[in-house]
């Protein structure tokens, strides 16, 4: 495929800046705890004064980079939701934060009872009521300049506007004993020092690392040229630069230099192409806590310095801070999972289903592992997710790196989005023209499959991201494979055609039949990509297969692979070859109670009809769950049997809606409450009630209890 065509697609997540951000937070807590002062004064003054000031910095860029970036790239479509949610985001945690460090604020003296209002809004808007808590209102106000800058400029001159905000922020910081001596630019500068303490601020300081977040994004694809080399000039300036303000100046606040952006650029280039190779886990919470609560830790020990001699050591009193500080975002991130897991521990009360997150994780690893390096795999989690619930099944997946997701509907789309889903949503299937302002409003990907859809969309004047769906001869949804067939569609006003996909007929076999079929299918398909190519038509993103198409022709190599059933760790029919071959899990299991045991005499009826009756004294037990709930009224009678402990209980008679009932006469102790296995995965289920594991699980009833 021709490379250079393609669009570009969103970023990974990268292991590198995860880890950085600790590093980070180390710097931070440095600053306020100069640990060379017991060494030497200048080694703080050029290390934890200048070269540590690239931390903060850095992480207003990760914010740049991943949530303006977007919608800098991007700025016909509404990728504002992305910078919206992380202002809300940054909004809970600093009114938390907020809330945590109450006390110590009124006991510093930064907040009290007797502060004029406007007081107050300058410290909750500019400098936060604790030294460290000026980042979160930073954070949101500089995302909301960066948004309306974004929105009517383009993000070279919204770079070159952010500059001069902050070559003002650096005129009333390290640089003000210069400003000072001008007359005019001093009653500038106390206007500004009336309305916040510090430039350092979210109007004047954030606004420029932002974009330069955005710009990185932008530049991506690019291969990485002698970064370490400009990242290491950069901080010898800047160490250089520190130095010399430090020595011959007064600095009124040294938080920003000259060269203080430029190091920042190198250095979030450098740490989103770094490899790691030991990798701490959750080191985005860690950071976090570090940051968050290091002042803690430095007022506790504050409290013993003065009786522990040791802690006078600057080193000591730092490396015991970090160290604190570590152990507190321990405790409180234990604290947090104890409790998050014993709220979530769902007791069974009548028929459950229960996801297998480690389950999931480990089948998405597997399917990733078979498909070559430059293929993703784009998660299909339609139907609610096969029945296991999308919302959470996407959030775990987003976790591992899936970037790309498809559903079915409009409206299973949104629930996505409504609960927190950041990455591509491709719809699948038919969107009401009515409703394609919600395609826009969401940001979603709409599936375009013939000439008429697109005409009638493309009249609606919202400009809509589609990708083209090609019939290849499956013969159910798509454009004939032919350029005379799509080449229109290209030059519609309306669509943005950022991909295209067709979908296999007969992939799960690997018969004669179906193999040539399947390879019909994707020569069609790479004959259009070819045609297209040639034409210089930028046709996007491509995808051809689902599950049975990556095991069985794990050679393709198209940008996704749009994966369903064997993520959730089935087969739609039982082989026990692939099965071997693929050591899926389950990521479902189905639970209900057993409500009823009575004993039924020889020649009794049991349930509904005649079609079973008892041979013998018999032991029968009524398990609550039925036909309703997604057990096939199909499977009645069939050998299907269901689980307790180490014993098979077959299903007799006919399922009900709400019940089914169990021979129970070779269990020698079971009680009501029992909880029994309903299905050990759905292979069973499936090839009973003659369907596919896919239909089973997709029909799993909304009455179910869910445990996720
Ligand atoms: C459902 C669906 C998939 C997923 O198929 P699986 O066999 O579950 O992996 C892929 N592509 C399209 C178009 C689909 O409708």
């Amino acid at each position: 495929m021709t490379a250079h065509l393609k669009q570009k697609s969103a970023p990974q997540r990268s292991k590198g800046i995860d880890q950085f951000r600790m590093i980070a937070a180390v710097m931070v807590i440095a600053i306020h705890t100069f640990p060379f002062a017991s060494i030497h004064g200048v080694l703080d003054q050029i290390i934890t004064l200048t070269l540590f000031r690239v931390a903060v910095p850095f992480f207003f860029m990760v914010t740049g980079y991943y949530v303006v970036g977007p919608y800098a790239e991007k700025k016909n479509y509404p990728k504002s939701w992305k910078i919206n949610r992380a202002i809300i985001e940054t909004l809970k945690l600093y009114l938390l934060s907020c809330l945590l460090y109450l006390p110590l604020s009124f006991y510093t003296g930064a907040l009290s009872f007797s502060m004029p209002f406007v007081k107050l809004v300058k410290v909750f808007v500019f400098d936060g009521p604790m030294y460290h808590l000026w980042y979160f209102p930073a954070v949101i106000l500089g995302l909301l300049i960066v948004k309306f800058l974004l929105k009517r400029v383009s993000l070279p001159i919204a770079l070159v506007i952010t500059s001069i905000l902050y070559l003002l922020a650096l005129g009333g910081d390290s640089y003000y004993s210069f400003v000072e001596q001008v007359p005019a630019l001093k009653t500038l500068y106390r206007v500004f020092f009336h309305l916040f303490d510090y430039t350092r601020n979210g109007l004047l300081f954030s606004p420029l690392f932002l974009c330069l977040g955005a710009l990185v994004y932008h530049q991506r694809k690019q291969a990485p040229f002698l970064t370490t080399t400009k990242l290491w000039i950069s901080l010898v300036l800047l160490g250089i630069e520190g130095f010399l303000l430090h020595q011959y100046t007064v600095l009124r606040h040294d938080s920003m230099f000259i060269v203080l952006p430029l190091a920042s650029y190198y250095l979030f280039i450098w740490a989103l192409n770094w490899q790691p190779r030991k990798e701490v886990k959750q080191a985005q919470s860690y950071s976090l806590g570090l940051y968050l609560l290091h002042p803690l830790s430095i007022a506790f020990l504050y409290y013993f310095s003065k009786s522990v001699g040791l802690l006078q050591n600057s080193l000591v009193h730092f490396f015991l801070t970090v160290l604190l500080t570590i152990g507190g975002t321990w405790i409180a991130l234990n604290l947090l999972k104890v409790r998050g897991r014993t709220v979530k521990r769902k007791s069974l009360h009548r028929a459950r289903k229960q996801l297998d997150q480690s389950a999931l994780q480990k089948n998405y690893q597997t399917m990733q592992q078979l498909l070559p390096k430059q293929t993703k795999l784009m998660a299909v989690v339609k139907a609610n997710a096969y029945g296991h619930g999308a919302v959470a099944v996407s959030r775990i997946l987003e976790q591992e790196g899936v970037d790309f997701f498809a559903v079915a509907t409009l409206a299973e789309a949104i629930e996505l989005r409504k609960n927190g889903l950041q990455g591509e949503l491709l719809i699948l299937g038919y969107t009401d023209l009515e409703l394609v302002s919600q395609l826009k409003q969401y940001d979603l990907i709409q599936s375009v499959f013939s000439k008429e859809y697109a005409t009638l969309l493309n009249r609606k004047k919202v400009l809509i991201r589609c990708h083209l769906k090609i019939d290849t001869g499956m013969h159910r949804l798509g454009f004939s494979p032919t350029i005379q067939a799509v080449q229109s569609v290209y030059g519609m006003n309306y669509l943005s055609c950022e991909g295209i996909y067709s979908h296999l007929g007969s992939a799960d076999k690997l018969e004669s039949e179906a193999k040539k079929r399947t390879e019909k299918q994707i020569n069609t398909f790479d004959q259009l990509l070819t045609e297209l190519a040639e034409r210089g038509i930028n046709y996007g993103v491509t995808h051809l297969q689902s599950s049975y198409g990556v095991v069985h022709y794990p050679k393709l190599s198209y940008d996704y692979a749009r994966v369903g059933i064997f993520l959730y760790g089935a087969l739609s029919q039982p082989d026990s070859t692939l099965k071997k071959q693929l050591q899926l899990s389950p990521v479902l299991s189905i639970h209900a109670v057993l409500v009823s045991v009575k004993m039924i005499s020889s020649g009794e009826y049991i349930g509904y009809g005649t079609a079973f009756s008892a041979k013998r004294e018999m032991k029968i037990g009524t398990v609550a769950i039925g036909y309703a709930d997604g057990v096939s009224r199909e499977l009645s009678n069939t050998g299907y049997a269901l689980r307790y402990k180490d014993f098979d209980l077959p299903q007799v008679g006919r399922i009900c809606m709400d019940m089914l009932l169990v021979d129970l006469s070779e269990v020698p102790e079971i009680a009501i409450g029992a909880e029994i296995e309903v299905a050990e995965g759905s292979e069973q289920l499936a090839v009973k009630s003659k369907t596919i594991t896919n239909e089973v699980l997709s029909r799993l009833g909304t009455r179910l209890e869910y445990d996720n």
